[in-house]
């Protein structure tokens, strides 16, 4: 099936609405709400209103923030929908700044949890809140199988009772509700995981501390404790059956349509330092020649389009994760593909954009330095670099998880 590798038309005005917002709401109060971690960044409640706006009126459901990455019915019409519009829409605010689009009011990957796997009646109930996601445990990161909170079915109440820990909660403290990852047999294994909404308002899920981080730091990062956590049974999500032979297809769904969203991120932020970079290159009189071979050029123009060619590389995974997740086609490794490809690149070209533009890459007065930092979380959460690459080979070599870790 052939793809068209232009934005579809459809788009485009999603795209320079997006594009307006991160310029003229996002990058002036970037450095502010760096300074101040853990303030509320107030400037979005506004925003918020407007992006419910334009999503209620789109045809494509998704919008600018996470929050609409709804699969839908197979169709043998080829399809642009949520999946690509709400990456685009990602692209040009993290281009803005990350840890302000992570702190967007109804758009956190809770919701995109909510949109990939929830009933119709769960969506409705769940509609206009803001979820956060919680599967990291202080004993469980990367292995995500390894979780210990337990859910236990209360016959009397109809209630799920939820115990554990929850560390690295991505705005947990602000959010509405929280998707929060629970077992509801440790000897099951990996099927037995489900997860479950919790209202933030739930006396049983109490916030323990909100922690003090490297980048985005606009974002609240949250950690909580479960403690006889009553939610009721029409909160799980998915089936509440535990079907080992399915294992822990229901859950990791979920990362098939984050992880671009993830990788999405990345693109915007590389794009960023890129257009910064060249812009001090040209300051400083390299202009950088498209139409001849690299080698014959200054070094560090060499360098600025080794950098391009691997942003291409990335926003193209990416696209293509978005546009097969749109087109019900599995995408898991494509989605591997996307997040490793970008995560990587933007960590390397931001260190290496600081390091062309010299001291004025490394001082506060431009922003340059700050995404150097904000940069790494994204080849970090919702699976790091290795573990990337381990899916990648798990699914190029036919191993499984026991035998390939
Ligand atoms: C700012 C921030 C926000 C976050 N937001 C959320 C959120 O909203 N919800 C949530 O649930 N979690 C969130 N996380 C947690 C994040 O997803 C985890 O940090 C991540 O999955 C890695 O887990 P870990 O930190 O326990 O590292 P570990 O799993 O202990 O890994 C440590 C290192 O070992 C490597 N490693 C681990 N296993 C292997 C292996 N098998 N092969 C090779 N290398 C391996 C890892 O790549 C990493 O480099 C957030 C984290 C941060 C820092």
């Amino acid at each position: 099936m052939p793809m068209n590798l232009e934005v579809p038309k459809k788009f485009l005005p999603l795209v320079g609405q997006a594009h307006q917002v991160a310029e003229e709401i996002f990058r002036p109060v970037s450095r502010k709400y760096d300074q101040e971690e853990h303030a509320y960044p107030r400037e979005l409640d506004m925003l918020a209103a407007l992006l419910d706006g334009m999503n209620d009126g789109s045809d494509m459901g998704g919008g600018a923030g996470a929050g609409g990455v709804r699969r839908q019915e197979q169709s043998d019409e080829i399809r642009n929908g949520s999946n690509m519009s709400t990456a685009l829409g990602i692209v040009e605010l993290c281009w803005g700044d990350v840890g302000l689009l992570l702190s967007m009011p109804r758009q956190g990957l809770g919701n995109s949890a909510i949109a990939s796997v929830a009933n119709d009646e769960q969506l409705k109930r769940f509609d206009g809140k803001w979820a956060a996601m919680a599967i990291t445990e202080p004993e469980a990161g990367s292995d995500s199988a390894a979780i210990r909170t337990t859910a236990e079915y209360d016959e009397r109440t109809g209630e799920y009772i939820l115990n554990g820990e929850k560390i690295y909660v991505t705005s947990g403290e602000r959010a509405d509700l929280v998707v929060v990852w629970a077992t509801l047999d440790r000897s099951l294994g990996r099927a037995a995981i489900k997860s479950f909404v919790v209202e933030r308002s739930n006396p049983g899920m109490k916030l323990d501390r909100l922690e003090h981080k490297l980048g985005i730091r606009a974002s609240d990062t949250a950690a909580f404790i479960l403690d006889d956590c009553r939610v009721p049974r029409e909160n799980l999500l998915g089936s509440p059956e535990v079907d080992v032979k399915r294992g822990f297809a229901g859950v990791m769904q979920t990362f098939d349509n984050t992880r671009p969203l993830v990788a999405a991120m990345a693109v915007g932020l590389t794009r960023a330092c890129l257009e910064q970079t060249q812009e001090l290159l040209a300051e400083a009189g390299v202009e950088v020649d498209y139409d001849k071979p690299a080698q014959s050029q200054s070094a560090a123009a060499a360098e600025y389009l080794a950098m391009e060619a691997d942003f291409e590389a990335a926003r193209l995974l990416t696209m293509q994760a978005t546009w097969m997740a749109d087109n019900s086609k599995p995408n898991s490794l494509h989605a591997s593909y996307a997040k490793a490809k970008a995560g990587r690149t933007c960590v390397d070209v931001a260190l290496r954009c600081v390091r062309l533009c010299g001291s004025r890459g490394f001082g506060e007065e431009l922003l340059l330095e700050k995404w150097a930092r904000d940069g790494k979380i994204l080849d970090i959460f919702e699976g790091t670099q290795q573990i990337q690459l381990l899916i990648i080979a798990r699914q190029l070599l036919g191993k499984s998880s026991a035998e390939l870790r």
